[in-house]
């Protein structure tokens, strides 16, 4: 089995050139190369034939392929479907902001967390992603729109703790000086709650934004919305942040989707007010999403409104996220779903 030479670390590249009887100083070109976005080994021009030739022989490349790429009338949000090695499909949204160029990239293909309100999960988990595949939607995003990426986050499809070390190893590529060099203080990573692995995360003691989707503060509500919840516990869940909070230093984000009747009353105002300002953590409103195959509505602005001063009187730091790209199917697996269903009614009936 060739190896897949885009997930290794220089240090590692290191140790394969030397069992290659090759020089180790060839790992920095070659890093080099791969993550200026370089998926052919010929051209690889600063490195003898037969080198090129091992490397071919030893390892796999592979450029992912765009599938469809929407871009926005509205705000320039660019929403791409890259086709992977294997036939699967993954999103990658890129959106420009003011403080810079944001690109939300998928952990999973698919994903087994079972969320109500969102699209993502509707097919299941098919698999993880590659250290490699999650560094190639960040670079190719890039290189195609030619909008240069100032910022990561991990809240496309999937569950980056279900994944967590190919997700611990693409942070390390993507921060590598060498490679695309983006800062640990310019990621989020977003979780539906997977506790168990929050010591572990806070262990790597990286400068990262920890973003936990919350959605509702009590476990009736949440663990309707959010299977994950079952088991675990939003108490639970405040204990593992205020774990990591403590351990790292670094603020805790909550997402909050606000969906009408179901997690948007003064009582879920208060309680979240509660439990956020223990933490003295920032609260993120999102309008919910409509998705197709879900009954769920966003709240409305009265109800909204209501919600978010509960907070600001409270002192609880909340702001509501700009809908981008909403003309592009931008949000959570929407793309993907569409085009599967699209596959599955042009296919040919069979009769099995
Ligand atoms: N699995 C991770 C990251 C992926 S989802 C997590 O759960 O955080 C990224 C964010 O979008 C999460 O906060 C998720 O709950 C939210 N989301 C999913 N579907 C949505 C929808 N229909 N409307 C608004 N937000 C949604």
């Amino acid at each position: 089995m060739k190896k897949d030479i885009l997930s290794l670390l220089p240090n590692e590249l290191e140790e394969e050139l030397q069992a290659l009887h090759e020089p180790r100083f060839r790992a920095k070109q070659i890093f080099s190369w791969l993550h200026r976005g370089i998926r052919d080994f010929e051209l690889m021009s600063n490195l003898p034939k037969a080198l090129r030739e091992k490397l071919k022989e030893n390892y796999v490349l592979y450029q992912p392929k765009v599938l469809r790429k929407q871009v926005s009338q509205l705000d320039g949000t660019i929403k791409y479907l890259w086709e992977l090695a294997d036939g699967n499909a993954v999103e990658t949204v890129v959106m420009q902001y003011k403080h810079g160029n944001t690109v939300c990239v998928s952990s999973q293909v698919g994903c087994r967390q079972g969320c109500a309100f969102c699209a993502s999960t509707i097919g299941g988990l098919v698999r993880c992603l590659e250290p490699s595949e999650i560094l190639d939607e960040v670079l190719f995003s890039q290189m195609d729109s030619g909008l240069s990426i100032s910022n990561i986050v991990l809240m496309g499809i999937g569950e980056p703790l279900d994944n967590f070390d190919n997700v611990m190893r693409f942070l390390e590529l993507v921060n590598h000086p060498e490679g695309m060099n983006i800062g640990m203080r310019h990621i989020s990573l977003s979780t539906c709650g997977l506790i168990e692995r929050f010591d572990d995360l806070a262990d790597r003691d990286l400068q990262l934004t920890l973003s936990v989707s919350l959605h509702a503060p009590d476990d009736e509500t949440r663990s309707k919305l959010m299977p994950a919840n079952r088991g675990r516990g939003v108490e639970k869940l405040m204990d593992a942040c205020r774990r990591y909070y403590e351990k790292t230093g670094r603020r805790i984000s909550f997402e909050y989707a606000m969906i009408d009747g179901i997690n948007d009353t003064e009582h879920h105002a208060r309680l979240l007010a509660k439990e956020a300002k223990s933490l003295a953590a920032h609260v993120n409103l999102i309008p919910l999403n409509h998705v197709e195959e879900r009954q769920f509505r966003p709240s409305t602005s009265g109800h909204m409104k209501a919600f978010i001063k509960i907070l600001e009187d409270q002192g609880v730091n909340v702001t509501v996220r700009r809908r981008l790209g909403s003309d592009v199917d931008a949000s959570c697996g929407q793309l993907r779903r569409k085009i599967q269903k699209q596959q599955r009614s042009t296919e040919p009936e069979t009769a099995e």
